[in-house]
């Protein structure tokens, strides 16, 4: 489903990704970690055209979305996108919040986006509080919120970029939850997180960037009991 050979980017002078290449297949669930400044974000950015590569291709469910001329708009729609930051319309009702994009994007009808925003809640166990304002929601739920924002686009395929990484400890296993909703109903998923425990019990493959390089990858199990490069070994060790 997403096909990513060889590519490079830079800011100004600074080499972020250096040839890297990795193929994920419908229905597979892949955890990138790293440590801070390796370009997992980076990565995650180039996977739905936020960021441009300067050389190699990324392909996402038959569209090049290096391509110069790559419709983005449409791309975007396939691929919902989560960050740290949960970024809710602070005016907008939690409903409001979950139509706007189907109503201005795909210009669904009210009702067939309102029908949408109802089910995406639900799956993220937050329809209750449809009709609440963001500022009336804790963290976790907020961040639940955000997601049922993207799964009312209907995408292919979910990216998530620590997106458990400013909550409250408390907060964090609600959203985990969901994500192992999502993974159990056959979601494509590329995650950055730092939840080992969740990368060892959701994940079909984990990828360890370093330097701007796919440094390591494999099953969660072999990855961290069995490290094969002293980098990976120390940054396991760093956060264990
Ligand atoms: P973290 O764990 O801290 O989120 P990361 O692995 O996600 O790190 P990236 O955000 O991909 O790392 O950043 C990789 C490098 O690229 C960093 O050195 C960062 O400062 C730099 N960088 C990222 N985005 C930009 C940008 N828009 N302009 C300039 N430099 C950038
Ligand atoms: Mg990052």
């Amino acid at each position: 489903l997403i096909n990513i050979e060889s590519i490079h980017k830079t800011f100004g002078k600074l080499e972020v990704l250096k040839g890297v290449s990795l193929d994920i297949a419908a229905g597979e669930i892949v955890v990138i970690i790293g440590r801070s400044g390796s370009g997992k974000s980076t990565l995650l950015r180039c996977i739905n055209g936020l960021e441009k590569v300067e050389s190699g291709k990324v392909v996402v469910d038959g569209t090049e979305v290096s391509a110069a001329k790559a419709d983005l708009r449409a791309l975007r729609q396939k691929i919902g996108i989560v960050f740290q930051s949960f970024n809710l319309f602070p005016h907008l009702t939690i409903e409001k919040n979950v139509t706007l994009a189907p109503r201005v994007v795909k210009k669904v009808s009210p009702d067939e986006a309102k029908k949408a925003a109802i089910t995406a809640l639900e799956r993220v166990q937050i329809a209750n509080k449809s009709g609440a304002y963001p500022s009336q929601l804790s963290g976790g739920q907020q961040q639940r919120v955000a997601i049922a924002r993207s799964l009312a686009m209907s995408p292919k395929i979910m990216l998530f970029d620590e997106i458990t990484s400013a909550l409250d400890p408390e907060l964090v296993g609600e959203v985990l939850k969901v994500l192992e909703n999502l993974a159990s109903e056959g979601m494509t998923m590329v995650l950055v997180t730092h939840e080992m425990g969740f990368a060892r019990k959701v994940a079909n493959r984990v990828v360890f960037m370093h330097e701007g390089k796919v440094w390591e990858q494999g099953a969660p199990e072999t990855l961290f009991k069995s490290p094969k490069t002293p980098e990976l070994a120390g940054f396991i060790n760093s956060v264990l």
